[in-house]
């Protein structure tokens, strides 16, 4: 679909919309949107991260039409807009925000809440229990001004998220309520079975330790009672004291994994695992098709947790 098209015609309104009525029948996704809601066609949302895109398309289903900020294989930590979706985000009904400190959010949200007035923000951090790190002094933890930012790989926080995401899609278009509440309930019930699953497989790993090199895992560490230990540190390289500790506790343990993703270079995992003779082993933290890639995860950190 022609975006450029859609937006021209959303902004010259209802008259418009009338006198051009033989223009609309050939432009797919073009409503005449009436006050209240969002009465034909679909609502464009955008999302920070593609874990919050799959979340919206199950909540909004064939309502709303999905745009991501950090596209697949790129980081939300070095991501940088781009002019063109800043032209997609001022047709956005709806932007999704992760509402941590994230740096993508964290440099870009003023500019992309003031390209576009009437965006209702939804933040899916709202009632979700915050990691506040307590070592910032020492500098040997991710902090990211205090708070791990990465909420959405905990699946009693996606719950959260997606409720939150739910809550968003009804204010702005109130007369389909009723369709994503149902939406919203089904998905979350499958979230729950999720939850279920891995509470129980992951049950008799409580007090493990995992190795990775970004340290996106904590809020999935805190619901199975595990310990990540993250090779990064403070969002950058970490000092040579810091790796000598890291490696003789690794290698203490008897580790045979580094977890690594696949949004950053893996040649820093790859020192790091030869040092204490492990094997690289990558998990994606921003999988678009969240249920199955949290089984994955969990599968693949089952397996070496000591
Ligand atoms: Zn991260």
């Amino acid at each position: 679909m022609d975006r450029r098209i859609t937006s021209t015609a959303a902004q010259a309104g209802h008259l418009w919309c009338l006198s051009a009525l033989m223009l609309i029948l050939w432009l797919p996704g073009i409503a005449c949107s009436a006050p209240g809601g969002v009465e034909q066609g679909t609502m464009t949302v955008a999302v920070t991260l593609l874990p919050q895109a799959g979340f919206v398309e199950a909540v909004g289903g064939e309502r709303v039409d999905v745009v991501v900020m950090v596209p697949p294989g790129a980081s939300p930590h070095t991501y940088e807009l781009t002019p063109e979706q800043m032209v997609r985000l001022s047709q956005a009904e709806v932007y999704v925000k992760v509402g941590t400190p994230v740096e993508f959010e964290l440099v870009w949200m003023d500019r992309l809440t003031s390209a576009n007035d009437d965006m209702l923000i939804v933040d899916c951090s709202h009632g979700i229990d915050l990691i506040h790190s307590h070592e910032e002094e020492e500098g040997a933890n991710h902090d990211h001004h205090g708070v791990d930012p990465h909420i959405w790989l905990s699946v009693s926080n996606a719950i959260i998220m997606v409720e939150n995401i739910c809550e968003g899609l009804m204010a702005v278009d109130s007369g389909n309520e009723a369709y994503y509440r149902a939406n919203c309930a089904a998905y979350v019930a499958q979230l729950r079975g999720l939850q279920e699953d891995l509470a129980e497989s992951m049950a008799s790993l409580e007090g493990g330790t995992f190795i990775v090199f970004h340290p996106s895992f904590g809020y999935f560490a805190r619901d199975y009672g595990l310990t990540q230990m993250a090779v990064e540190q403070g969002g950058g390289e970490p000092d040579a004291q810091y790796i000598v500790r890291l490696v003789q506790e690794a290698k203490a343990q008897g580790a045979r994994v580094v977890f690594a993703s696949p949004q950053l270079s893996t040649r820093s995992a790859e020192v790091i695992a030869a040092e204490i003779d492990a094997d690289v082993v990558i998990i994606d933290p921003l999988a678009e098709d969240y249920i199955p890639n949290m089984r994955a995860i969990a599968e693949a950190i089952s397996q070496v947790v000591q």
